[in-house]
């Protein structure tokens, strides 16, 4: 027998559609790149959103196109979020910290026929603008001139005809929105997020046990719009039509202090290194900001130290929800908020709880495996953990590369080492792959190591991560030379400096006899880690310092 309800299609315009017509008047407010506060409504945006549609539909922008953004957390993207879905095509936030090669191959592999870019990033689209051809390339001025070839967004969407727009009629499994993951080995991988995966997470984001969210939340997503985006929070903050706030391309403790106390943010996200920066600028002047508004700060995309969770809720009476995700999970997994029987035990267990990465949110599926086979729920056995649900993904896009992470049964290889606990709670007790986490952005080791031993000089070459306590990891290079080879630290890091961002190049290289090799002569990074990582030095300001 089948069930008699509608067959009604789960899209994003009808997340904006209620936006519009349930909290038209509801605010969306940012920095400007010349730190002015920008204010707009959800009517507005919802009406630009289609003005921006109109627009694109008359330059050739079709169903199934895509359309690149290089942006920050802006009003602009908030609009690209919703325009180019409601035309049918597909949104593809590029993350501008990349290195030009990437972004090269990244706008080519997904075939981008237009780019819009926020004049603050015409360097970066300048760093690799040779490589490829737009069909259009679409600015976002502020004010400067605008360069030859290009067309203005302020015009596009000034002078399209609201009326013109023609709804498409969307299937919920169609591409709304795409993204690349950064790889460890091979290339980047593209995961391609459908309408209906993206309204799901929406709902499923926002429930209190996940991020909590509400009509008469104020949010502030500091992760940016081109990371998984900004874990899905505008589009889940528009569905229950809260207040948002953008930071623009200010991320400093400072400005972000000024715009959670100014604009009485209830709820904020982002990465540990962001909210170590903060903690910095707060213990600075305890009690000079008002965030008495302030509920939930979000962190994730590393793991968050218990001792950073403590230093929030003793000296500022902030409460820090560790959250953990991935791309290819749109991206939310898990949430660690404190089960109801804990209420009453010892604040150190609370902590301890609170720094594991947390509960499946529902409708996601967790189990983890090793070699035997699936690992009991005891807290202590690790495997690898296998994810499944609505907003995960079943394939990367045109890439054979990454097939051998889709089990055959359905589930999803994260890479990541767990343990679960009787409570379904995860920690990640380490990583499969050897990537550097830096700021809250990923450094292949192995690329790095492949540029160290093209130099003449250099025989073997590994790459670890050593402890950071502003960025929580930076490269570290062990390099083997070739015999009667002399070279300098200066000299490896500026023979890298061509080829990578400067934040990539690692602070130190070790130079030794012999690097340690695994029985299949893999370098043995375990070895070399326990030899060159100090212990986590001490934040400043001291995290574990007592209130
Ligand atoms: P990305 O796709 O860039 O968001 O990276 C996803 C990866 O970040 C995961 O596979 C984890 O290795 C890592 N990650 C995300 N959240 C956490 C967390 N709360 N704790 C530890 N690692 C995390």
């Amino acid at each position: 027998m089948q069930g008699l309800m509608m067959d009604y299609p789960l899209t994003l315009n009808a997340i904006l559609g209620r936006a519009e017509r349930i909290h038209g008047r509801k605010e969306v407010v940012s920095r400007r790149p010349d730190r002015s506060l920008h204010r707009t409504t959800y009517a507005d945006i919802a009406s630009r959103a289609r003005k921006l549609a109109v627009a694109l539909s008359a330059l050739g922008v079709r169903t199934g196109d895509r359309v690149a953004t290089l942006c920050w957390n802006q009003p602009e993207h908030l609009e690209l979020y919703f325009g180019v879905p409601a035309l049918g095509a597909v949104i593809h936030t590029l993350n501008p910290r990349l290195h030009a090669g990437e972004l090269s191959y990244i706008v080519h592999h997904a075939d981008d026929k237009v780019l819009v870019v926020d004049e603050t990033l015409l360097p970066v689209f300048e760093s690799f603008r040779a490589t490829r051809t737009f069909a259009h390339v679409i600015l976002i001025g502020h004010g400067g001139e605008m360069p030859d070839g290009m067309l203005s967004y302020a015009e596009l969407v000034e002078r399209a005809d609201a009326e013109a727009f023609a709804p498409r009629v969307l299937d919920e499994t169609d591409a709304a929105a795409m993204c690349y993951t950064s790889g460890t080995t091979g290339r980047p991988k593209g995961v391609v997020f459908s309408h209906r995966a993206l309204v799901l997470h929406s709902l499923g984001s926002a429930v209190p046990d996940a991020f909590c969210l509400g009509e008469s939340d104020v949010v502030l997503p500091v992760v940016p719009m081109f990371h998984a985006n900004a874990w899905g929070i505008p589009f889940a903050a528009a569905m229950v039509g809260a207040k948002q706030v953008y930071p623009g391309p200010h991320l400093d403790g400072a400005s972000l202090l000024e715009l959670l106390a100014g604009e009485r943010v209830t709820f904020t996200a982002g990465v540990p290194t962001i909210w170590i920066r903060l903690l910095q600028e707060l213990d600075r002047a305890p009690g000079a900001h008002d965030l008495s508004r302030l509920q939930t700060l979000i962190v994730g995309g590393s793991a968050a130290p218990k001792s950073l969770i403590e230093a929030y809720e003793r000296r500022h009476g902030l409460k820090i929800v560790h959250a953990w995700g991935m791309t290819e999970m749109s991206p939310l997994g898990t949430v660690a908020r404190l089960p109801r029987h804990f209420a009453d035990v010892p604040e150190d267990r609370q902590n301890a709880f609170r720094a594991k990465q947390g509960i499946p949110v529902p409708l996601v599926e967790i189990r983890a495996r090793e070699a035997e086979g699936l690992v009991p729920w005891d807290g202590q056995t690790m495997g690898e953990l296998e994810v499944r649900g609505p907003w995960v993904a079943r394939a990367y896009y045109n890439s054979e590369e990454g097939d051998d992470r889709f089990t055959a049964d359905g589930w999803f290889k994260t890479g990541d080492i767990v343990t679960i606990d009787a409570l379904g709670c995860i920690e990640i007790t380490d990583r499969a792959k050897d990537l550097i986490r830096s700021g809250g952005e990923w450094i292949s080791s192995v690329a790095l190591e492949n540029a160290l031993m093209a130099h003449p000089a250099v025989a073997e070459a590994a790459v670890i991560a050593v402890p950071d306590p502003q960025w929580q990891e930076r490269p570290l290079a062990v390099v083997v030379l070739k015999p009667g080879q002399a070279t300098t630290q200066e000299d490896l890091l500026a023979s890298l400096a061509p080829h990578f961002p400067t934040w990539w190049l690692p602070d130190t290289v070790e130079f030794v006899e012999e690097i340690p090799k695994t029985s299949v002569g893999k370098f043995k990074k375990a070895a070399l880690r326990e030899r060159f990582n100090a212990p986590p030095a001490p934040v400043p300001g001291g995290l574990d310092a007592a209130s």
